[in-house]
């Protein structure tokens, strides 16, 4: 552990030392033809007391969000994606070393802590909705396990797999939240729910119903994001992993939250997020089906920026920049510059870590 730490010490000053340097921004002087998209969760402070959600769903304090976006003001031209769908049609260019920001989800946070940040430096971003949540007090099931395994008096809990995971403090606490979700994530949607059930009465919780109000965004809100210039992207209507539903389901994922959108925002849904977004969570057949339900890109979180050339021949996978909260500064810049290895080396982006 001692031998890790100092390991991620020395990773961090030679990152500090590289972005002193300038070195991050060598690729992007290489070729300005990079599109850089970042992927955000929520924004929110996630080290008060009371925090009783998902913590590796935040992606950044909104003081650190605020860093993070001075330096893509500084260093690239942010663009709305409806800019990007009419550069693929031909219809306007795109600027060299154009960026989007996007956000997963559809957390309340995003409009009370990340939208004042982007007003201030005239930055627009797109946020992916699964849109059974929207407005209901349905919980994500990493925020509903979350909250149970910090409301239980047990100190420890069963996993679907049938293996038991004690804590001893808040850490361990934390890793067990994270071992459960972990567990059930690529479970099929009824087994997930059946799961959570299993959780509640296993940890003796009594869930209230308005436990989870105010967590996600309201329709009336995303409306009122829309109408100051937020964009607004489908991420299905209830979350699943789309290579571990069947293709009738997917498409009906797809249609069904691409409608929403459009039906509550008033505007065309032209993009869409893949829940999970790595290689093995969308196939070629799911795809096909993307592009049949009429969005006009789709967004990855396979990582790294996507040349020009790559979004024109495939608009349907354009890779994201996974920030997680541990992301500094150089380690941000260095993810953007597409030395995804160095920076990860010691928090890798792996599937625990991507919703
Ligand atoms: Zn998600």
């Amino acid at each position: 552990m001692k031998k890790k730490f100092g390991r991620s010490r020395i990773i961090n000053s030679i990152l500090d030392g590289l972005f002193d340097l300038g070195i991050f921004s060598i690729p992007r002087q290489i070729n300005p033809h990079l599109l850089t998209v970042l992927n955000y969760h929520r924004i929110v402070d996630s080290s008060v007391n009371d925090f009783h959600t998902f913590k590796p769903n935040v992606s950044a304090s909104p003081e650190t969000f605020a860093l993070q976006m001075d330096y893509v003001k500084k260093h690239y031209n942010a663009i709305p994606v409806k800019h990007l769908a009419a550069w693929l049609r031909g219809e306007r260019p795109l600027p060299s070393r154009a960026a989007i920001i996007t956000f997963d989800d559809g957390y309340f946070d995003n409009l009370k802590y990340a939208y004042p940040v982007l007003k201030e430096r005239g930055l627009t971003a797109i946020i992916f909705l699964a849109t059974n949540y929207m407005g209901s007090n349905l919980p994500f099931y990493w925020d509903y396990a979350a909250y149970c395994i910090c409301h239980t008096d047990k100190e420890r809990v069963r996993l679907p797999s049938g293996m038991d995971v004690s804590w001893t403090d808040s850490v361990s606490r934390d890793r067990a939240v994270n071992q459960w979700v972990w567990s059930v994530k690529y479970l099929p949607q009824d087994e997930k729910l059946r799961a959570m059930d299993d959780l509640s009465k296993d940890l003796g919780v009594a869930v209230p119903s308005n436990a989870f109000v105010g967590l996600y965004l309201t329709w009336d809100q995303v409306r009122e994001l829309s109408s100051v210039g937020i964009e607004f992207g489908a991420h299905t209507s209830s979350h699943p992993i789309l290579t571990r539903a069947s293709l009738s389901q997917v498409e009906n994922e797809l249609s069904v939250s691409k409608g929403r959108v459009q039906e509550e925002t008033g505007k065309p849904a032209l993009s869409f997020a893949y829940p999970n977004g790595g290689a093995s969570d969308f196939s070629p057949e799911v795809v096909k089906l993307v592009q049949k339900t009429g969005f006009e890109l789709a967004f990855t979180l396979m990582p790294g920026p996507t040349s020009y050339r790559s979004v024109k021949k495939s608009p349907l996978t354009i890779r994201r920049i996974y920030v997680g909260q541990s992301s500094t500064l150089p380690r941000f810049a260095a993810k953007l510059a597409g030395i995804e290895k160095v920076a990860d080396f010691f928090q890798p982006t792996s599937g625990m870590s991507r919703y």
